[in-house]
């Protein structure tokens, strides 16, 4: 991906479309905001920054776990092939579905369910990126990612999490780098924060 075409992208992009009402006034202040449901859509350079680190290119498929807002799901679908996105809470993927058609995009698949355990059927993945934070990396994850695939994914507390860079190597061995710490809203789910 030319990084410029990244830059250029996320500038032109309009975050206040993935903004109910009352916050689309505070679109461009580079915080999270409130999307409702107690989940937040990510703050601008992070998704910006997230989305380098995948290196995404048109030919591959990514798997996305927290569709949100759809937000970073627009980043997805511009700069990879096909996206399959889950969120655990239906009111958010349907309006994210809404806001991306509205878009134009017609590479990304939807699911409403529990994304810790990925999505299996259309597995592997050659990037996956999980955007609420776990307690460790999800082993259906690691399954469902491609050999010399990359993560991205949140892994701490519920309070503090290291943003890692997981790499499946070639030989199936996985190698993993901390790229900078990072709070995320919970990953829910069997392989999440239970009972939270
Ligand atoms: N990328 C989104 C971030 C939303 S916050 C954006 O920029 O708007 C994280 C999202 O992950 C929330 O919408 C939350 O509901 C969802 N989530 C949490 N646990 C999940 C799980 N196990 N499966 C799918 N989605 C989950």
């Amino acid at each position: 991906m030319e990084r410029d075409e990244l830059l250029d992208f996320f500038r032109k992009l309009d975050r206040s479309l993935f903004l109910d009402k009352e916050f689309r006034e505070y679109a461009d202040c580079d915080s999270p905001l409130p999307i409702g449901y107690r989940q937040t859509i990510s703050q601008p350079s992070l998704v910006l920054e997230k989305t380098r680190l995948l290196n995404l290119s048109r030919e591959m498929r990514v798997l996305e776990i927290g569709t949100g807002s759809g937000y970073q799901t627009a980043f997805l679908a511009r700069f990879a092939r096909e996206v399959y996105t889950v969120e655990i809470i239906e009111e958010l993927s349907l309006k994210a579905q809404k806001r991306l058609a509205g878009l134009g995009f017609k590479n990304i698949r939807f699911k409403v369910g529990d994304g810790s355990q990925g999505w299996p059927e259309h597995a592997p993945y050659d990037r996956i990126i999980v955007t609420a934070g776990a307690s460790k990396v999800p082993d259906p994850l690691l399954e469902q990612l491609s050999c010399g695939g990359l993560m991205v994914i949140p892994v701490g507390t519920p309070s503090l999490q290291d943003l890692l860079l997981v790499e499946k190597n070639k030989d199936g061995s996985l190698s993993q780098k901390p790229v900078g710490k990072v709070v995320f809203v919970e990953l829910k789910g069997e392989y999440g924060w239970r009972n939270r």
